[in-house]
């Protein structure tokens, strides 16, 4: 029988350490591996003996992370990083050419609108942007040099439930893999590959190491889709000179993504996660159904609160029987609707500025996935620089305040609220 969900994340990919009997996994904190002889030393470089060589390349407490996250998300092989923002360029990096571009929802977190929009133009890679609510609005902007489909699966800045299979179904139409980010849900609450997805990347730093400790990202390959048909890959699938005219398609099956973005990507570009960051997130994703299912269960109870609330305009959570995408939300993360999510507050810009500084259980920073509850006003300092029509339309008006609702107990966290909003 296939180990379920809660099983897999204790267990997958890991094994008490051959010569020490160490059951948990241990940091291996080495920089390179002893060869037996020459001749296996040729053999790895030339990727007939799969072992380590290099821990730029790969580490054995960064193998265990990989195959754990492949494990949970249901792909064939996954690729881990020093950060979300790695795998993200790594992902595109071994996709696309100069010249190339893809599509991307307008509703994604600001760095990676940030790092598509200007970074990835020196690249002279090139985004056009979507509307996640509407499928239609992907298909419109595809041409010949378009290489991938990106979205997140819960959307920035929260509450946003993507219909990841109508997205799907148009990138599949087109012969080019849909991404899905997918950090805000976790596979705990939405497996993307199920819904026809192609690659699913995360930002570990979040809820997966969930400790707010270390950072960490990971591209995880869904083995779903097929290179050579497609043509549209050179990296994947054309022989490579450095590797003796080996093609990744043919050699490494349905995890030739995955391994094509490690032997040369992660090989050439370097982003590495470091061991310790690896086991720090390894044992996070030990607890992460039960984290998930905490969190998902108190931002339910707070944003409830905050619905009935009189300074509360409006509360943005998909969660809530009141909110647009409660349907989506049930069909696509039946066990709850994450933990981050944005609401209004009655007394605008100022108001919410005396708000987040009354509060006390709440940490005012930029990060979201940590065990404890965290608050941010978008418009006094993560958009602070956009003028008032730009901030509205990125979800971050002067109103607007986002929470990511921590594992405390949910009275604890309510009451914190309740008496910041006792005093505007
Ligand atoms: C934080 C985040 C990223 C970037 O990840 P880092 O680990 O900070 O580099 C990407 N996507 C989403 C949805 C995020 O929340």
């Amino acid at each position: 029988m296939k180990q379920k969900f809660e099983t897999l994340s204790v267990h997958a990919g890991a094994a008490p350490d051959p010569t020490t009997g160490a059951r948990a996994t241990p940091i291996y904190q080495t920089t390179a591996y002893v060869f037996d002889d020459v001749d296996q030393a040729a053999n790895r470089f030339a990727l007939s003996d799969p072992g380590n060589i290099y821990s730029r390349i790969t580490n054995p407490t960064q193998a265990v992370l990989e195959e754990r996250i492949a494990a949970l998300e249901g792909g064939s092989a996954a690729l881990a990083t020093a950060s979300g923002h790695a795998a993200e360029f790594l992902a595109f990096q071994t996709l696309m050419e100069p010249g190339d571009n893809f599509i991307a929802a307008r509703q994604l977190y600001g760095g990676s609108i940030n790092q598509f929009t200007h970074t990835f133009k020196s690249f002279d890679w090139h985004v056009r942007f979507a509307d996640a609510n509407d499928a239609s609005t992907f298909e419109a902007q595809i041409n010949d040099r378009t290489r991938a489909i990106f979205i997140e699966s819960f959307a920035n800045p929260g509450g946003i439930v993507v219909d990841i299979k109508k997205i799907a179904k148009i990138a599949q139409k087109h012969n080019i893999p849909l991404i899905v980010d997918n950090t805000m849900a976790t596979p705990y609450l939405i497996r993307p590959f199920e819904h026809g997805a192609n690659i699913v990347v995360h930002s570990l730093t979040k809820f997966i190491g969930g400790h707010g400790n270390s950072m960490g990202g990971i591209i995880v390959d869904g083995g779903n889709f097929d290179w050579k048909q497609s043509g549209k890959y050179p990296k994947i699938t054309e022989p490579r000179p450095d590797y003796a005219g080996l093609v990744a398609s043919d050699a490494f099956g349905n995890m030739a993504f995955a391994l094509t973005a490690r032997i040369l990507g992660m090989r050439d570009l370097g982003p590495t996660i470091s061991p310790f960051n690896a086991f720090l997130i390894l044992t996070g994703v030990e607890t992460l159904p039960l984290r998930m299912q905490r969190h998902c269960d108190n931002a339910l109870s707070v944003a409830t609160f905050l619905e009935n609330h009189p300074k509360v305009s409006w509360v943005s959570y998909s969660g809530l029987k009141s909110n647009p995408y409660h349907a989506l939300q049930q069909q696509y993360a039946p066990n709850g609707a994450g933990s981050v999510f944005t609401f209004g507050i009655k007394g605008g810009y100022d108001a919410c500025v005396q708000f987040v500084s009354k509060l006390g259980l709440f940490s005012l920073l930029a990060n979201i996935g940590d065990t404890r509850s965290l608050v941010i006003h978008p418009a006094s300092t993560t958009h602070r620089q956009l003028t008032d029509t730009q901030k509205i339309a990125a979800g971050a008006g002067p109103d607007v305040v986002r929470l990511s609702i921590g594992i405390e107990n949910a009275a604890d966290i309510i009451a914190d609220l309740e008496q910041a909003l006792a005093i505007i």
